[in-house]
């Protein structure tokens, strides 16, 4: 597999820009977010599990810019409450309303005594020659009842991290990023790819 000069990461957040981008230093790849390519086609995220909507970006987002991406698909989910939110994680209650997705999940888990969740990312790369790497990384929690910590975003300051003793909003972004779904996730994909392109 043939280790590109240039990727484009299908999306526009610029955290998740500067944590791929530094993973990827070492390699002495340029990383070029969406921001480059204002006509980029808005993807539809209509698969039902986080692979086929990291799928679907890649594949549309790939046709469209003609080089090598990567794309990702994030999520919470709680099984004692069939998966939930799952896919629909950032329009749970409301389009990216995280005070209203977490009303909606707490009020769900009112009755419930598994609190157990997990959060997953699932990143594709793929590049025009059809080279295609999948990783997945998952963090293990619980819901809290009460929200602890005023960092991150979303669910993090209900999702309590057993191991810290601490909410992933109580932790600052570097100890988030070295443990979170998402840093697991790119990490696994710098591993593959570390090792395809030395082949
Ligand atoms: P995305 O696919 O990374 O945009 O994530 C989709 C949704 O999942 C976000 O809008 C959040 O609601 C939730 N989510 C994903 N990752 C996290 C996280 O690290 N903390 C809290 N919520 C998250």
């Amino acid at each position: 597999m043939e280790k590109p000069t240039d990727i484009v990461i299908a999306s526009k957040n610029p955290h998740k820009i500067v944590e791929i981008e530094e993973a990827f230093k070492h390699f002495n790849i340029k990383v070029k977010s969406l921001e480059y390519y204002p006509n980029a086609p808005k993807v539809l995220e209509t698969g039902s599990t986080f692979e086929q909507n990291a799928t679907l970006k890649a594949t549309q987002i790939m046709a469209f810019v003609k080089n090598a991406v990567i794309a990702d698909d994030s999520g919470l989910v709680v099984p004692s409450i069939g998966g939930e939110p799952g896919v629909y994680s950032a329009r749970y209650a409301g389009d990216h309303d995280d005070a209203a997705n977490n009303r909606k999940l707490l009020s769900r888990l009112a009755d419930k005594n598994d609190r157990k969740a997990y959060f997953q990312t699932v990143l594709v790369y793929l590049t025009p020659a059809g080279d295609k790497v999948v990783v997945s990384g998952t963090i293990n929690g619980e819901i809290l009842k009460n929200p602890r910590g005023h960092n991150g975003f979303g669910y993090d300051p209900y999702f309590y991290v057993p191991e810290k003793q601490k909410t992933l909003a109580e932790l600052s972004v570097h100890e988030k990023n070295e443990i979170s779904h998402r840093g697991k996730a790119i990490k696994a994909l710098v591993a593959k790819l570390e090792n395809r392109w030395s082949k």
